[in-house]
């Protein structure tokens, strides 16, 4: 029996969906041939071999100190990678310092003092696939660090013998240091690859500290979640990924930046900071399209003052309630 109200939201969620699927169907470019695919593939192909010649574009990597109390710094590590530095804590979200995923060469640096790599004291992995739990860049980090995993992730990483790592599923929270994380459900097949057959789930993450909430998404398709999340947990920030949806199939797993700016209304956040755009080609969209398209959407719906397109390394800074 639905709850009051039940079928209304319901009934919501799926008008937006399907608004979402219509805009996206109308901006498809109507100038493709038949053989489109076939077309975007080849040129998908052609991006992938110029990035094996040409060298990553490097930033010199800056420390990030430690912030007064009540504050999160927020940096961009590149890709999916970000950091979150508190007064107490260093968190690692998704660590990838590596050049190559699965032999294709990233065309933005990752960008991380090494410093602050060593001052890990927190990682988070929000799914198996290579670019967001990948063992060499782990290998790198301090084995006093606490890691966390979906569930059905531990297994993975146990030979490192890292200090303590704790699977937790969505709605379970633990606390480390300042700040306090919380598992969030996302829609995103997390499998190792093909031939995983551990079935292991993706996890968002809200990481609150002093009052400021910061919301790490993953990697995730659009969602009823982003309401429930932003109703439930209150994020201040949130760290959206904005690539990877071309053909329209690879929606079932990401977003684009148009369904990235209702998911960051959904979450009624302050301020949207892009993530998993720029270094490697995701689906068959040009590599610089997605920031471009979010910054178009973000000036059409007057969102430009609350959008955050940090460069790797780069940090911006947000201030809890609960203040110093
Ligand atoms: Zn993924």
């Amino acid at each position: 029996m639905a709850l009051p109200g039940e079928d209304d939201w319901k009934r919501r969620v799926i008008e937006r969906a399907k608004e979402l699927d219509h805009e996206h169907r109308r901006r498809i470019r109507g100038d493709l041939p038949s053989n489109a695919k076939r077309v975007l593939s080849l040129r998908m192909v052609r991006r992938v071999l110029r990035q094996l010649v040409v060298r990553p574009r490097r930033t010199e990597a800056r420390e990030v100190p430690h912030p007064a109390p009540g504050a999160i710094a927020v940096t961009f590590v590149g890709h999916a990678s970000a950091m979150l530095t508190t007064c107490r804590a260093r968190v690692l979200v998704d660590p990838f310092l590596g050049d190559f995923l699965l032999g294709v060469r990233r065309r933005e640096a990752a960008c991380l003092a090494a410093a602050d790599a060593a001052d890990a004291s927190l990682v988070l992995i929000s799914h198996a696939h290579r670019d967001h739990l990948h063992l060499p860049t782990l290998r790198q980090l301090p084995r006093r660090a606490m890691v966390v995993l979906p569930p059905r992730c531990e297994p993975l990483v146990r030979s490192l013998q890292f200090a303590r790592v704790v699977e937790l599923p969505p709605g379970q929270s633990l606390e480390h240091g300042d700040v306090e994380v919380t598992a969030v459900a996302a829609r995103h097949d997390g499998r190792r690859g093909l031939i995983d057959r551990a079935w292991r789930p993706s996890n968002g993450y809200i990481v609150k500290c002093a009052g400021a909430n910061v919301y790490c998404a993953g990697d995730t398709a659009y969602f009823s979640g982003f309401e429930e999340i932003g109703q439930r947990l209150h994020p201040d920030v949130a760290l959206l990924p904005i690539a990877g949806y071309e053909p329209p199939s690879l929606r079932e797993d990401h977003m684009s930046p148009l369904d990235a700016i209702q998911a960051f209304v959904d979450l009624g956040a302050k301020l949207l900071v892009p993530v998993a755009y720029g270094a490697f080609p995701l689906g068959y969209e040009p590599i610089d399209e997605p920031v471009s398209w979010l910054t178009d959407l973000c000036r059409e719906h007057g969102l430009l003052d609350r959008l955050a397109v940090l460069r790797p390394g780069e940090t911006c800074q947000v201030h809890g309630r609960e203040g110093a």
